[in-house]
């Protein structure tokens, strides 16, 4: 893969594909940490005389302009990161993003409104993304591809766009492959992974390919209760995957088979309702209520979990234990986090909501040995799936 040393952008307009798909609530950036690893690629091009124009996406507008997944308060908070005006376009590629883009200094940085308002950035029809890639491609002189959380998605400005222009791979996409070759290429045993959120049937996906290779995996989160049911105890009003069930008890003869070791919760944390004020308590993972639902793993299985992560020489952890973003159920995922720290390995957290998880529970990140931005992205790697964004960039 070639990086941004390898390109001339002097006085030349570059593309960046940036992710900067932030957590907002009421119009406000909850965690800024996406924003803040986009940065030295951004600073890289600046210094070395570049227009640049970044370009990401934010939630699922599906096509079409939604003010509320405006891209406007990332820009400023990009300014104020950067010390420096960003210039931001109200469109995708329309006229003011030509303005804009033409009107940059060298030095200069723009943000292009979400590309997720233009129906051709998600396409799957190759011509009718082909079409908006060419229109995105014809703002820029150069691409550089650093929207590492975007790379499994084959997008128009992930994966059109690098094939039309002269291009590379920004620092942010360079450090986690390297990281994710530590886990894939030439792992550490023992190699734990602990698995949670609300994904579910994403992620059952990567438990199939994990069982070669995981000597240890910790199920929480989600997750949890379609194998808890697969087991054939009954999980309340808890979030479920009927149609997973036999995929799950594939899962765990096969386990037992090839001597991985599943760690499942032993309590949970039940709830009348999701909310943070419901009425809520400790009950054995056996014995979930048929009116509540499952929030967060249990007080004992917190200490179950850390446990089971000391010893281990590499650890990969993807999803929260619980709603974390509720206090009451925010323990289990607050134990694991400590657990990874606490088990000096090589420590990484990936998915966009853990890796918020960690920051909103006062973890310092410098803790862990890599936090990374992408979830989907870091999960189809392990799943050695080719990423369309990095074999975009390969070529
Ligand atoms: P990541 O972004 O880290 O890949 P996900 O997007 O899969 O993780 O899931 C994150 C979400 O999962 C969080 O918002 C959290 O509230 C939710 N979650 C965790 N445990 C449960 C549960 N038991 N029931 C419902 N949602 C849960
Ligand atoms: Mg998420």
């Amino acid at each position: 893969m070639r990086t941004i040393e390898d390109l001339d952008v002097a006085g030349k307009r570059v593309l960046v594909r940036a992710d900067l798909n932030v957590p907002l609530q009421d119009g406000k950036i909850t965690d800024d940490g996406r924003i803040r690893a986009s940065l030295p690629t951004i600073n890289a091009l600046r210094e070395k005389g570049a227009k640049v124009i970044v370009c990401a996406h934010l939630g699922r507008p599906k096509g079409e302009v939604k003010p509320e997944f405006s891209l406007a308060p990332v820009a400023e908070r990009l300014g104020g990161l950067l010390g420096t005006g960003v210039s931001f376009a109200t469109d995708v590629v329309g006229e003011s993003a030509q303005a804009t883009a033409s009107g940059l200094a060298d030095g200069g940085v723009a943000l292009l409104e979400n590309l997720r308002f233009e129906a051709g950035e998600t396409a799957k029809d190759d011509a009718e993304r082909g079409a908006f890639a060419d229109r995105l491609a014809a703002l820029a002189e150069v691409y550089v591809g650093d929207g590492f959380g975007a790379v499994h998605r084959r997008h128009a400005s992930v994966y059109d766009v690098p094939q039309r222009l002269p291009h590379a791979a920004g620092g942010l996409i360079v450090a986690e492959v390297q990281v994710l070759k530590k886990l894939t290429e030439d792992v550490e045993r023992p190699y734990a992974v602990a698995l949670g959120g609300s994904k579910v049937s994403d992620k059952l996906g990567v438990i199939d390919n994990l069982l070669g290779k995981a000597d240890r995996i910790l199920i929480g989160g989600g997750m949890v209760f379609t194998f808890l049911k697969a087991q054939g105890h009954e999980v309340g009003k808890s979030l479920l995957e009927e149609d997973q069930l036999d995929t799950v008890r594939d899962y765990l003869r096969r386990a037992e088979e090839t001597g991985v070791e599943f760690v499942l919760p032993v309590d949970i944390v039940a709830a009348t309702a999701f909310a943070a004020d419901a009425e809520h308590g400790v009950v054995a993972a056996d014995a979930i209520p048929a009116d509540r639902l499952g929030l967060d793993i249990g007080p004992e299985s917190g200490r179950l979990f850390a446990g089971r992560l000391q010893g281990t020489k590499t650890v990969f952890w993807n999803g929260p234990m619980g709603v974390f973003e509720m206090e009451p159920y925010s323990h289990g995922t607050r134990a694991v986090a400590q657990g990874l720290i606490d088990s000096g390995a090589f420590t990484v957290v990936g998915g966009g909501d853990s890796a918020a998880a960690v920051r909103t529970l006062g973890f310092d990140e410098g803790a862990f040995s890599h936090i990374s931005t992408g979830g989907g992205a870091s999960l189809e790697y392990l799943e050695g799936k080719t990423l369309p964004g990095l074999q975009a960039l390969e070529d």
